[in-house]
């Protein structure tokens, strides 16, 4: 048999997937001392960027995401890493939460004040025009219940439940937990795990004003993940695109490298796999998939997430930003004035719906008429506007579905496989699936291997 001796290549640290976590693994590794040359990422499509990329329409000539993403001021890990490498103009927070939504004919908003911790809600919950007084009252005290959550033992029961038992109305979770859940964590309050939910309001919103600030792309994400790599190329990195990873390559429990689908063996002395869960899944051989600690992969799911792209003839909306309860929960996008199209200004928007199954057997045309007349609906000017352009972006494989009980399905950083490391969104970072979660497990994988943490090696065999 062929040693993975006989190779072709060989580096010290091999990092596969150039997504936010494969870029921070690099970056973390450099920060640690690492010698850019000794690292190189390999990446299968022809760009880096991940789930965040961006692609030009061909018929407009307008740069469109995958998918309109934000941030949140929580997420200071991805802010930091963009800094680091001088990635500049990338987005800009609202000086404070504040989301105008749209529901059943009437306008409401979310807003935020800059007051201590958790109070910075309470204005903006007791006057929320979509909930009557006895609700909004509801919701503020379930407030408490998200400012320490005992997120492993909340894990096994559904967002949904917690809230109805902790005294929530159906409107109120409509209108205001389902609305901002959805897309925090891509799963409607029945899907998802109570635990990573509350986690997330506790991170995201309760802790403080800056943390529940909206942070809004000014670029094409795509531009940033191209200014990431350059910035690891100028330091001696290797990155190879279109150059996908068939299989991980053992000697006993020990990870020597990858094989490429060209049949090219790539030896190295660490792996730090950055790339989906079903990914990792297809290149362990048949035993490692068996063992205990990959059993998770094969347990968690994808959720979706649907974007149309429509271009109006006139401006219809004066929004950055609103959210809107429609289709299930909606956030719309001033596209234009975010990336600096001023010439499109209120007429270009991106649409984002989360957790997007119901719509799974629709077509492209059949979405694309239901957004816009759910956005005609909202926007009186939209009524008579034509539309020039609708473009509809459906990702199946947005992030993974953060049901109850997924805390055990996530994986560590170091497993049994020595030599190893394991990093992307889905990973035990405690954070849902986002650019911060990307990052931090980016950087969870290289602290591991700073600490030498390694499992101690076991027979890598269950039945
Ligand atoms: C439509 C949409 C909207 C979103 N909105 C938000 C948002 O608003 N805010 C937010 O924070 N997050 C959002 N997310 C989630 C965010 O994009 C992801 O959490 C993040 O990009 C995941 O990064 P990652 O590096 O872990 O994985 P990925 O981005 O998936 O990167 C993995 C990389 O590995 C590569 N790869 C896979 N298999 C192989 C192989 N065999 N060989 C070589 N390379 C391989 C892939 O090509 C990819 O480049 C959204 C995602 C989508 C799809």
């Amino acid at each position: 048999m062929e040693s993975v001796r006989d190779r072709m290549t060989s580096s010290r640290i091999l990092i596969i997937g150039a997504g936010w976590a494969g870029i921070s693994a690099a970056h973390s590794l450099m920060l640690a001392g690492v010698p850019g040359e000794q690292i190189v990422m390999l990446e299968r499509a022809p760009r880096a960027g991940g789930r965040a990329f961006s692609f030009t329409d061909k018929e407009q000539g307008l740069d469109l995401d995958n998918g309109q993403h934000v941030l949140l001021g929580c997420c200071d890990q991805f802010v930091q890493l963009l800094g680091d490498m001088n990635i500049a103009n990338a987005y800009r927070f609202q000086p404070s939460l504040n989301i105008p939504v749209y529901c059943e004919g009437a306008w409401g908003q979310l807003f935020s004040k800059r007051l201590t911790g958790a109070l910075h809600l309470l204005p903006g919950l007791l006057s929320y025009a979509h909930l009557g007084m006895l609700d909004r009252v509801r919701a503020l005290r379930a407030a408490p219940g998200f400012l320490h959550p005992d997120v492993e033992a909340l894990d096994a029961m559904s967002f949904g439940d917690w809230l109805r038992k902790n005294g929530q109305t159906e409107r109120t979770i409509g209108r205001l937990w389902d609305l901002v859940g959805t897309a925090v964590l891509n799963g409607h309050v029945d899907q998802i795990s109570a635990g990573l939910a509350a986690e997330s309001f506790r991170m995201g919103v309760v802790a403080g004003w800056q943390q529940a600030r909206l942070g809004l792309f000014t670029r094409p994400l795509g531009d940033l993940a191209d200014d990431a790599v350059s910035h690891l190329q100028r330091r001696g990195v290797t990155v190879r695109f279109n150059t996908a990873v068939d299989s991980l390559l053992f000697e006993g429990n020990q990870v020597m490298g990858a094989r490429l689908r060209d049949g090219q063996n790539w030896v190295a002395d660490t792996v730090i796999s950055a790339v989906p869960h079903d990914a990792l899944w297809r290149m362990l051989p048949d035993v490692w998939q068996r063992h205990a600690d990959f059993q998770g992969l094969q347990k968690l799911a994808w959720s979706p997430i649907l974007n149309a792209f429509i271009l109006y003839d006139r401006p219809v909306t004066q929004h950055d930003v609103f959210a809107s309860t429609q289709l299930g929960g909606m956030f719309v996008f001033n596209r234009a004035a975010l990336v600096g199209e001023d010439h499109l200004d209120g007429r270009w928007l991106s649409i984002s719906i989360s957790a997007a199954d119901r719509y799974r057997a629709l077509s492209h045309d059949e979405i694309g008429a239901m957004v816009q007349k759910a956005i005609a609906e909202a926007l009186p000017e939209a009524r008579d506007a034509n539309v020039e352009h609708c473009k509809v972006v459906w990702q199946p494989r947005a992030t993974f579905l953060a049901s109850p009980g997924t805390a055990g399905k996530r994986l560590n950083p170091t497993s049994a496989a020595q030599g190893l490391l394991i990093a992307g969104d889905w990973t035990n970072t405690g954070w849902p699936a986002s650019l911060e979660g990307a990052v931090r497990s980016g950087q969870a994988a290289v602290e591991a291997w700073l600490r030498g943490g390694r499992k101690q090696p076991d027979l890598p065999m269950t039945s």
